[in-house]
């Protein structure tokens, strides 16, 4: 499993048109093609730059992955902080919003995907 953790990323969300921004961490089991762990980074980028809802970058950066490469497997879970949340309603300046999309084994096997959890952080080893 291929392992790129703490990607930053700073998109607008589409529903306030306010900025949210945090990290990425994007996974696959590579199967037969291997990318540069930098044009993850940029995939990040590219689907972050429009308009956003978190739910939905997150399911579009796995996608794309799982396009490009057809790998086995793709998780991604990504965490930001939005500034609709902070600044509108009961202030929840430290709330982080985490979202999650997995494909293939990752989501089909439970192995595979309790290593994709403990990878990102988000496993029973906190
Ligand atoms: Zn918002």
């Amino acid at each position: 499993m291929v392992v790129v953790r703490d990607i930053s990323f700073h998109s607008l969300c589409e529903h306030h048109l306010l900025p949210f921004a945090g990290v990425a961490h994007v996974a696959y089991i590579p199967d037969e093609k291997v990318v540069g762990l930098s044009k993850l980074a940029r995939v990040v980028d590219h689907f972050a730059r429009t308009l956003q809802l978190q739910e939905r970058l997150t399911v579009q950066i796995a996608r794309f992955v799982d396009e490009c490469l057809r790998p086995k497997g793709v998780g991604v879970v990504m965490e930001a902080r939005h500034t609709c949340m902070s600044i509108r309603g009961p202030h929840k300046d430290g709330a982080r919003t985490v979202t999650s999309a997995v494909l293939g084994v990752i989501r089909d096997d439970h192995r595979a995907r309790d290593e994709f959890l403990r990878a990102v952080g988000l496993g029973n080893t906190r």
